[in-house]
């Protein structure tokens, strides 16, 4: 007797898209920072990366399990400009 497991998973569709959102809900989805901007899917230098990147602070938010995460604490900040200012958290 074999006992072998595996189901086979249909594979995706040969899509290179990483998060798969429904368009609306993340049209309802904003970024958390005061700016409330409209989300875009990937990061700010991988589109096919499993981000939300804000359209207008450039954070990017991590999606877990196809779940946002929006929160200000687990966004990645973009590599700001020579600013001359920094925060120390
Ligand atoms: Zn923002």
């Amino acid at each position: 007797m074999s006992g072998t497991h595996e189901q086979q998973v249909p594979n995706g569709v040969g899509g290179t898209v990483a998060v798969e959102l429904d368009p609306q809900l993340l049209e309802i989805l904003a970024c958390p920072s005061p700016d409330h901007a409209p989300l875009r899917v990937g990061s700010a230098t991988d589109p096919a990366a499993d981000f939300l990147t804000c359209t207008s602070c450039g954070r990017s938010f991590p999606v877990r399990d196809g779940i946002p995460v929006l929160l200000l604490d687990e966004a990645v900040t973009p590599a700001q400009p020579a600013d001359g200012r920094q925060t120390d958290g």
